[in-house]
């Protein structure tokens, strides 16, 4: 069909995918009557790419440079990235952002990424959007008041989420030894971390005898406040949790429900061989009544099963591992990509996809859904919960095979 040897020189990676996909290809299915792919080369030079090259980038992506032969169409770019996102840095941590400016795809979710110093502190502010967050480094200390003057104060850590519903105050602050690193997503891909409601920009700019009658203090007790924000900025390292806990309680009255969840080591809600799905919602994390979330882990080999989600767009962070996802439309239309981590990916509303780790350690990314809960349509329990005539109608596989497919929406496969 076509020398391994070119296609070797063409890409050391691509190599392998395209001789396992021109393999399957020969057996059955679609790529029997390819669209795209590179089973369609024949002649010499067909899938060499002798242009300006940066081998550095696309041998990150194999499945763009060598499709799946099950690929077609042409699809809007699921894939971005925080590496290549610009650092707004200041002394005590910085955080770069992927917008929909940055992003098209991606109209429900705004993501940022920050590093605070031990003691750096992201001022006190709030915003238009809600905000939703898991700590992947080390461990920082939120404040929050919610709307019936209820404070709330909390030490986050690896693998744990707050939830800050839209307009109310809080600040973050990096704990010791070596403060953290975290993700937040805005429900909203227009909100931005670079433009939010900052304490230090109000105080200056309401004049000084406002100030005064507002806190019924005198005027010069304002003589040192700053004249340009702070954002982020070193602070000291704050005492312990029960202190600060002490020093905000006035009335005790505290929140009903807590604005964290310790995600990264609560109950799965689903596990096999293939690996675990941990889900937060508005249903176990109260509070996160606009965001919801799942935590895939997927074992060398596994693929997060053939679905899709009913009720919201997937924004998805990939914290560690090498996947590669597909996503399916009308049209037809497949589109393969991959991920590593720091990556963003997306899938529109009620698009099938899976994910495979396609690595030799451990993939883990974090679903993220702009909806109160978490929904997903599996398609082998959709399938397994047709009758089965009709489906062996549909399929051409016999009712027999049909039995023995998964009817209790593994989640990750295999079982
Ligand atoms: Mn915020
Ligand atoms: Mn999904």
């Amino acid at each position: 069909m076509f020398s391994r040897r070119k296609i070797l020189r063409a890409s050391a990676a691509g190599a392998v995918m395209t001789a396992t996909a021109a393999a399957q290809a020969a057996t059955f299915g679609n790529p029997d009557e390819p669209a795209q792919g590179a089973l369609n080369a024949k002649g010499p030079g067909n899938l060499e790419d002798p242009g300006p090259q940066n081998p550095a980038i696309s041998s990150q992506f194999p499945s763009a440079q060598f499709p799946p032969a099950t690929d077609v169409g042409g699809m809007p770019m699921d894939w971005a990235s925080f590496n290549n996102a610009p650092k707004r840095i200041q002394n005590g941590g910085w955080a770069r952002q992927v917008t929909q400016k940055d992003f098209a795809i991606s109209d429900t979710i705004t993501g940022v990424n920050m590093r605070l110093t031990a003691g750096g502190i992201r001022e006190l502010h709030w915003h238009q959007a809600a905000e939703w967050a898991i700590m992947t480094y080390g461990s920082c200390r939120v404040t929050v008041l919610d709307a019936e003057s209820r404070p709330y104060v909390a030490d986050v850590n690896e693998g744990d989420l707050w939830y800050f519903p839209a307009g109310l105050p809080h600040s973050l602050q990096g704990l010791g030894p070596d403060g953290c690193e975290f993700v937040i997503c805005f429900d909203d891909g227009d909100a931005s971390e670079f433009n939010t409601l900052l304490v230090t920009d109000w105080f200056a700019h309401t004049p000084p005898e406002v100030l005064a009658k507002n806190f019924g203090v005198p005027a010069e007790s304002f003589a040192k406040i700053p004249l340009r924000n702070l954002w982020i900025f070193q602070g000291t390292l704050p005492g312990d949790l029960s202190s600060d806990r002490a020093a905000v309680d006035k009335t005790g009255s505290v929140p009903p429900h807590p604005f964290i969840f310790q995600l990264g080591s609560s109950t799965p809600a689903k596990t096999s061989k293939g690996g675990t799905v941990r889900i937060a919602d508005s249903g176990n994390f109260h509070v996160a009544t606009t965001v919801a979330a799942a935590l895939v882990t997927i074992r060398p080999g596994g693929v997060r099963e053939m679905h899709w989600h009913p009720n919201a767009d997937e924004w998805q962070y990939y914290i560690k591992g090498k996947a590669r996802m597909t996503v399916f439309n009308t049209g037809p239309n497949a589109l393969t990509m991959d991920f590593s981590a720091g990556d963003i990916g997306y899938v529109k509303r009620n698009l099938g996809h899976y994910v495979q780790n396609v690595g030799n350690t451990d993939l883990t990314f974090i679903g993220v859904f702009r909806a109160p809960r978490y929904e997903e349509i599996s398609l082998s329990n959709w399938l397994t919960h047709t009758p089965p005539a009709l489906v062996a109608q549909h399929l051409n596989v016999d009712q027999e095979t049909i039995a023995k497919w998964p009817d209790d929406g593994p989640g990750i496969m295999p079982r």
